[in-house]
C-alpha cells in the first residue's frame, strides 16, 4: 500500500508520495521528540531521498503554526530545496531556506526558529553551524546526512543527543530504489609520502602524484575499456587535472552559464564525459550518469561516498560502473558496505574495518567473502582469499611487474611478441598454457620447442 500525505497550504492541495521508509523515519523522529528529544541526527543513504522527508518535517512544522530554519552549506542547493519544499506544502512565511554562511553574519536579524534543520549534516561541528546553534538554544534540532562523521577528529555526539538511522544502502539497491553497480579498481597512483592536511590528502601533493604517473591517459584507456560510450562523470584532483583529461570539464569557476550550458549538453547526450573538481558534490543536482570515474584519492568516506554513488540513480536495467583508479575502495570499503555509525568521536582503530577483495582477471572488487568473481567467474584460491585478508593495500612504489599485472585483461590483445605475452602471464599469474592459446589467438609465432606441447593441448 501507498503512503500519501496530503498538506493544505494556503494556495493548494499537494500531495507528495512517501515511500514507506521515508514514512518510517519520519514517525521514528517524530517519536523521539514526543520523548523529549531535542537534538536528532537522521542517518540516510545517498539516493534515499531526504529532501522530500525534510520537506514533509517543515511541512508539517509550518502547518502548525512553528518557524522553521533550514540550513545549507552550498548555494545551488538553496533551489533545489526550495522546490523541494513547495511540493510538499511548506509555508515560507515561516520557512526560510538559508546558506550557513550568511545565518551565521545575520544572527541578530534572524526570527527565532522552533527548528532547525540542517542538511549534510556531517558539516554541523563547525563553527559557524554550532553559532546558529548556539544563539536559538531552544530550537529541535534535525541534522540529516547519510554520513555521520567528519574528517579528522570529533563525533556528531557533540551537537546531537540521538541518533535515527533509515535503510541501508544495499537494502535500496536490493529495493531498486538504487540501480546495482560494478566496482573496477585500478590502482595507478600511490598515496605513499602524500602529505595530509585538516585530515584530508594536500590538493598540490596529488596533484603533482597524478601528473608524475601520467594518470589522465590512463583514464581514457580505463573508460574505454569498461565504459566506453556510457555517460560519465570524472571527479579529478584539481582542476589542472580534469582540463588533462580532456572531456568537457567543470569547476567552481566554471562560468555560470556556461555551465549550465555543459550540463545541458550532457542530458542531451551530447556530451558523454563530464569532467569536474569537487562541484558535483553534496546534493549538487547533477544529471543522471551511468559511470563515475574516481581519480581523486581522498580520506573522507562522505566525498567517497557522495562520488561513488552518483552513478547510481535508479533506472530498470541499469548497472552502474564505478572506475576506481586511485585506490578509493580500500580506505573506505565499497559503497554498500554495512557500516555501524556512532555520536561517539572517531577512535584511531578501525572501526568499519575494510573488507573487499579484487578479482586478478577482470579488476572487479568485490566483498571479501566472495568466493567467486561475479563478472568473470573466476574462483579465488584459498590462498588468495588469506591474502586479500591482510591485504590492507600497504602503499609502495610498483614494480615493472606490478604495471603489468595492473593492466587489464584484454591488454594482451596489445602484444605482439611470444616473450612479452610470457612476461605479462608471469605477472598475471595465469597458467603457462594461457600464452599459447593467446599467441594462436592472435597469430603470434610460438618457438618451435613447444610444437609437442601445442599438439598435446590441440593448438
Ligand atoms: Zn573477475
Amino acid at each position: 500500500m501507498k503512503d500519501y500525505y496530503k498538506i493544505m497550504n494556503k494556495t493548494e492541495v499537494k500531495e507528495v508520495e512517501l515511500r514507506p521508509y521515508q514514512q518510517d523515519l519520519i514517525n521514528r523522529t517524530r517519536q523521539q521528540i514526543t520523548q523529549g528529544k531535542k537534538s536528532i541526527c537522521v542517518v540516510l543513504g545517498c539516493g534515499g531521498g531526504k529532501s522530500v522527508i525534510q520537506g514533509m518535517i517543515a511541512a508539517s512544522a509550518t502547518t502548525k503554526g512553528n518557524r522553521v530554519l533550514f540550513i545549507v552549506h552550498r548555494k545551488e542547493l538553496c533551489e533545489q530545496i526550495t522546490d523541494t519544499f513547495r511540493m510538499c506544502g511548506v509555508d515560507f512565511e515561516l520557512c526560510s531556506v538559508e546558506m550557513v554562511g550568511t545565518v551565521s553574519r545575520r544572527l541578530d536579524k534572524i526570527p527565532t526558529p522552533a527548528v532547525i534543520i540542517t542538511d549534510e549534516a556531517h558539516h554541523s561541528l563547525a563553527a559557524t553551524y554550532r553559532k546558529i546553534y548556539d544563539k536559538f538554544p531552544d530550537a529541535i534540532r534535525l541534522g540529516f546526512t547519510a554520513t555521520p562523521c567528519r574528517l579528522g577528529s570529533g563525533g556528531l555526539g557533540e551537537i546531537f543527543d540521538s541518533l535515527i538511522e533509515g535503510v541501508s544502502t544495499k537494502w535500496l539497491i536490493d529495493s531498486h530504489y538504487l540501480a546495482p553497480y560494478k566496482y573496477y579498481s585500478i590502482k595507478l597512483a600511490d598515496v605513499k609520502g602524500v602529505r595530509v592536511t585538516h585530515g584530508e590528502y594536500n590538493q598540490s601533493d596529488i596533484a603533482q602524484l597524478m601528473e608524475k604517473n601520467m594518470i589522465y591517459g590512463s583514464t581514457v584507456d580505463e573508460y574505454i575499456r569498461l565504459a566506453n560510450g556510457k555517460r560519465t562523470i570524472v571527479y579529478c584532483a584539481s582542476v589542472e587535472a580534469s582540463k588533462h583529461t580532456a572531456a568537457e570539464h567543470l569547476d567552481g569557476e566554471t562560468d555560470k552559464n556556461r555551465r549550465a550550458n555543459i550540463i545541458g549538453q550532457f542530458r542531451a547526450g551530447q556530451i558523454t564525459v563530464l569532467c569536474n573538481v569537487d562541484l558535483f558534490g553534496e546534493g549538487f543536482d547533477v544529471p543522471d550518469c551511468e559511470c563515475v570515474m574516481l581519480v581523486r584519492p581522498t580520506k573522507s568516506l562522505t566525498l567517497y561516498i557522495q562520488q561513488s554513488m552518483r552513478s547510481m540513480r535508479y533506472k530498470p536495467d541499469k548497472t552502474a560502473i564505478i572506475i576506481d583508479l586511485v585506490a578509493n575502495v580500500y580506505t573506505h570499503g565499497l559503497p554498500d558496505e554495512p557500516r555501524e555509525w556512532t555520536l561517539k568521536a572517531k577512535r584511531h582503530t578501525a572501526q568499519n574495518k575494510v573488507t573487499v577483495r579484487q578479482c586478478p582477471v577482470c579488476f572487479c572488487v568485490l566483498p571479501s567473502t566472495s568466493k567467486i568473481c561475479s563478472e568473470c567467474g573466476y574462483e579465488f584460491q584459498k590462498q588468495e582469499r588469506a591474502e586479500a585478508e591482510q591485504l590492507d593495500m600497504e602503499m609502495k612504489e610498483l614494480t615493472p611487474e606490478e604495471i603489468l599485472k595492473a593492466k587489464p585483461y584484454d591488454y594482451y590483445k596489445d602484444i605482439s611478441t611470444f616473450d612479452e605475452m610470457k612476461r605479462f602471464q608471469r605477472a598475471k599469474g595465469y597458467k603457462f598454457a594461457w600464452v599459447i592459446h593467446k599467441c594462436v589467438e592472435l597469430g603470434i609465432s610460438i618457438p618451435d620447442k613447444y610444437n609437442n606441447m601445442r599438439r598435446i593441448m590441440g593448438v
